[in-house]
């Protein structure tokens, strides 16, 4: 039998994306490092569909139909580039390495170069939807060269998520890394998007003075409106769950000190290098850093705060209220900041990114998944080019109707002690970028005194600079 595809990795992730291609009736050759997995693989769903077991990557290689399809699913970093070592000297030209794994876009560049010498495609593909996306169906994010999708984008159409009108949530992102580049973004998006949900949960908590519980009926009930998503949806399940051992809310026995892998700091880190202002997910990052300084935290629980003056049952109504539109507000400002830093790395890496196909992938499959990217690709199928989310008519009325509500509850927020950064990055981000003047003027002047870095006039065309330690007049810089 020769295979349409293989996978090699046969961790959750691997296992359960090479069963999704079997069960969609492709023959899937299976491989991995110890091959005790990949035996445990094929005993276990075997009954699922044609599989090829290879205990030895020579064996893997053969059993696969030519041009290869070969993804590999193993711990991203030094590991992949160990397992492209072993096979590309396997394969031929033509053949297709896709790596599934959550690598760096600029480790996705280095590999697709030094593999294309070798007449071979590397497609660095992202994929979102954890274990179970893996098996009934992610949202993909293949880069790498057109020919190469033009071979697997009808099987990963097949094997990925369908939006609600049935779209596939698969496309060919760009060349080389930009796949990986864009799930990156995805996962920074999602780092926003669990804070603000995050910072209302506190704010129901600490201001409204709801309860748990009451907090997912909320939630449950912002989940029909323009709110509704998977992690809106998991929030109300988290947030009911009663631990069994204790009888407490779930949410009150676990420690509070978030974890991250990384790719929401990549996200940063390289919106840092592009010039792209992604104050949001840069919140969000530092919140979950801050949350595990433990030591900084126990060592500052005495610190003066305000009074906290708990709201009466009618106004929490209402606070609650506006707390919905406060989020939804922040969540457009958030998805603004990442479609920005896409369309930057687009344009410094000449990808050409279709914005609006890539909000339509994330409908389906992944963890950001939503009514509201319907909106965002309606945004941009309206205008390709939108300079933002915010020019968009309907998100900038949106976002009109929903201001007051959202600076009054930062002002709430502020005056009862609630940390809320990413709803105040969100508002601040807004107001700065719809301001008349920003005191970037003056900042200009204080460079041009201390540094003679000198500044632009907003009524000449040229470089300035004043002589400060002189007489103060003006010369032509
Ligand atoms: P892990 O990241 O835990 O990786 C384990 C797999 O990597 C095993 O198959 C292991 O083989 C193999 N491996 C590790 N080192 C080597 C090596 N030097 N040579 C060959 N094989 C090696 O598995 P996951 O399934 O969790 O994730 C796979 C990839 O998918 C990762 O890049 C991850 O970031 C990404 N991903 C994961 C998601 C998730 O929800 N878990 C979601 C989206 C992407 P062995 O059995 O021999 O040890």
């Amino acid at each position: 039998t020769s295979a349409q595809i293989g996978v090699t990795g046969l961790a959750v992730m691997g296992r359960n994306l090479a069963r999704n291609f079997a069960r969609n009736g492709y023959t899937v050759a299976v491989h991995n490092r110890t091959a005790a997995r990949t035996h445990a693989l094929v005993k276990e769903f075997g009954h699922e569909g044609e599989f090829v077991a290879a205990e030895t990557a020579k064996d893997f290689v053969a059993a696969l139909e030519r041009p290869r399809r070969l993804v590999v699913m193993v711990k991203a970093g030094e590991p992949t580039d160990a397992v492209i070592r072993e096979f590309a000297p396997l394969l031929e030209p033509g053949d297709m390495i896709i790596d599934g794994g959550n690598a760096h876009f600029a480790d996705t560049r280095r590999r697709e170069r030094e593999l294309r010498e070798q007449g071979l495609h590397f497609v660095g593909a992202g994929i979102s939807g954890g274990e179970e996306g893996a098996l009934h169906g992610p949202s993909i994010m293949p880069g790498g060269s057109p020919e190469s999708y033009e071979s697997l984008g009808p099987m990963l159409e097949k094997i990925s998520a369908k939006a609600a009108d049935g779209a596939p949530c698969v496309t060919h992102v760009g060349p080389d890394g930009a796949g990986h580049f864009v799930k990156m973004v995805h996962n920074g998006i999602e780092y926003a998007d669990m804070q603000l949900i995050g910072e209302a949960y506190q704010l129901l908590r600490d201001v409204a003075g709801y309860e748990p519980a009451q907090i997912a009926d909320i939630f449950r009930t912002w989940n029909t409106g323009r709110l509704d998503s998977y992690l809106i949806e998991i929030t109300a399940e988290v947030l009911s769950h009663v631990d069994a051992a204790t009888g407490r809310p779930f949410v009150d026995v676990v420690v509070d000190q978030a974890e991250q892998k990384g790719t929401g700091r990549w996200t940063v880190q390289i919106a840092l290098d592009l010039g792209v202002p992604v104050s949001g997910i840069a919140e969000a990052v530092f919140a979950r850093s801050l949350s595990g300084h433990a030591g900084l935290r126990e060592a500052s629980r005495g610190l003066a705060g305000p009074k906290a003056a708990a709201l009466g049952e009618a106004e929490a109504q209402a606070f609650a209220d506006r707390v919905e539109q406060a989020l939804y507000a922040s969540k457009i400002v958030s998805y603004t900041q990442g479609f920005h830093e896409i369309a930057a790395g687009s344009e410094e890496y000449g990808w050409d990114i279709d914005l609006g196909a890539v909000s339509s992938i994330w409908r389906g499959g992944c963890i950001i998944r939503a009514a509201f990217l319907d909106r965002i690709r309606a945004a941009y199928d309206t205008r390709a080019d939108l300079p933002s989310l915010l020019s968009d008519a309907t998100f900038a009325s949106e976002i009109a109707a929903a201001q007051d509500a959202w600076r009054e509850v930062l002002v709430s927020a502020t005056l009862q002690g609630v940390p809320t950064p990413g709803f105040a990055a969100a508002l601040a981000y807004y107001d700065a970028l719809r301001a008349e003047r920003l005191p970037a003027a003056l900042t200009q002047g204080q460079r041009d005194f201390f540094g003679a870095h000198t500044y632009r006039r907003v009524d000449r065309e040229g470089a300035f600079h004043t002589l400060w330690g002189g007489d103060r007049s003006e010369v032509d810089a």
